[in-house]
């Protein structure tokens, strides 16, 4: 370790205090790499700041210093952006956690940035209201992650993204400045809205330590159908039906290609079919019940007319809460998914609905040469364009072939990225979805704010 890296740690340690700074084999493996566990490596040091001021602290330090920082939240992230590279110290929000308020009536809640997502879900049910970003990950992912990432989830088709939830944020700049921006209001348009930079941004423009959010009154119940669909045509059909049928109270629109439903049904729920038939595709539907009994009756006529048409060949309604978890844990089983095959690749690419099926025929045979045994599993969130493909590799050097296939026959018309990220893992291919005049102002950004490089280096760009 150099004299400068010494001295470096040490007032970083002066700054936090002991129990603020980990060195060497006390760093848990966890902090060594994000969920995709790619490229695992220790970092220099691991730092835990508590408060903004913490934060602030250990930024100025390492911008002296040109010391490069990766920021990690609940470590949930699938883009490889808050694995540290060599050399590099964890920043780690952990324990910046907690809830400041809640105001029922403006609807709005302020939180730190390590709080966990579901720790928000629980609070803010304690009033009757809803924090809308909901996604797998809601037990471990942390609030300042999905921020930075600018989540998407389950509910983007009624809600938005997280960019379109968030209405205040304070960040910690590159040398260690607090911008607070901690706006609360719904119309606000005095001059640039600085907030939406550091949203997406993937922590390579600031660190954002708190924010003000906004909640939506809690549905007096969740319905949930799953629907067993002929053809990709018919699911689409599915969803304009819903759209028109139950307007905004459509909360969840999620598709599943055969492969990924029956692996769900065998690996996730222990073998129980909803369908006694299999199907080419599936469809979970989510309505926002506001009078469950008459709530529940419009969706029975809608899929009893949808099976008249033909667009829906079966259908179950969910009974119970257990019945309706059961019905997202088929939904929900990614995770278990990318554990089971290996060596595995995941794609969360969106385009035009229209343009899917003929997308995803043509991947299926291009990919075919580079697949292990089973066909790529293709899931997702069609109301947003957004589909995931899971695909296990023959062996780990087709990854990289089968990324031109997937990233390539996206060109121009669609995103490499519908919310996961680019972080390290696509930024090869950032340049299929942005132009070079984006590109280039994304460069002067990043060098207007973090003109040292320290923050995320060679994330995103
Ligand atoms: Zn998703």
């Amino acid at each position: 370790m150099s004299h400068t890296t010494a001295a470096l740690l040490e007032a970083l340690g002066a700054a936090l205090g002991a129990d603020g700074i980990v060195t060497g084999p006390g760093i848990g493996d966890r902090y060594c790499a994000d969920s995709t566990r790619l490229n695992v490596c220790p970092p220099l040091a691991l730092v835990r700041p508590r408060t903004t001021a913490e934060v602030a602290a250990v930024l100025r330090l390492c911008h002296a210093a040109v010391q490069p920082v990766v920021v990690q939240g609940g470590l949930t992230g699938l883009a490889g952006g808050a694995t540290p590279k060599t050399g590099e110290i964890s920043l780690s929000l952990e324990r910046l956690t907690g809830i400041e308020s809640v105001d029922r009536d403006a609807l709005t809640l302020t939180v730190r940035a390590g709080t966990p997502l579901a720790a928000i879900h629980e609070e803010v049910g304690r009033h009757g209201l809803q924090f809308a970003l909901d996604l797998g990950a809601r037990g471990s992912c942390s609030i300042g992650g999905n921020i930075s990432t600018n989540a998407g989830g389950n509910r983007v088709i009624r809600y938005g993204m997280t960019r379109d939830l968030v209405l205040g944020l304070e960040v910690v700049l590159a040398d260690g400045t607090v911008l607070t921006a901690m706006n609360s209001m719904m119309k606000n348009n005095a001059g640039y809205d600085l907030k939406q930079l550091f949203i997406g941004s993937e922590g390579t423009l600031g660190v954002v330590t708190r924010a003000v959010l906004r909640l939506h009154p809690a549905p007096a119940e969740r319905l949930t159908a799953l629907v067993a669909a002929p053809s990709f045509a018919a699911l689409v059909a599915i969803l304009r039906e819903s759209r028109a049928a139950l307007g905004g109270q459509l909360g969840s629109f999620e598709v599943m290609w055969s492969a990924y439903y029956e692996f769900s049904v065998t690996h996730s729920i222990g073998g129980q079919r909803p369908f006694a038939e299999q199907h080419p595709f599936y469809a979970l539907i989510e309505l926002e019940a506001l009078e469950p009994k008459s709530d529940a009756e419009r969706l029975e006529v809608l899929l009893a007319r949808l099976i008249d048409a033909g667009s829906v060949t079966d259908a179950v309604i969910a009974r119970s809460l257990a019945d309706s978890a059961r019905l997202w844990r088929i939904r929900e089983s990614a995770g278990e998914l990318l554990a089971y095959l290996q060596p595995v690749t995941a794609y969360d690419i969106s385009m035009p609905i229209n343009a899917m099926e003929a997308y995803i025929k043509d991947i299926e045979r291009r990919s075919a040469p580079l697949l292990g045994k089973w066909p790529p599993f293709i899931f997702g969130h069609l109301g947003d364009g957004n589909l995931h493909i899971v695909a296990s590799v023959a062996s780990a050097a087709n990854v990289a072939p089968l990324d031109a296939i997937v990233y390539g026959a996206l060109d121009g018309f669609g995103s490499v990225s519908a919310e996961h990220g680019i972080g390290v893992l696509k930024r090869g291919y950032l340049g299929k979805s942005r132009t070079p005049v984006e590109l280039q102002l994304m460069r002067q950004l990043k060098s207007t704010l973090d003109p040292r490089n320290i923050l995320n280096p060679g994330r995103v760009l």
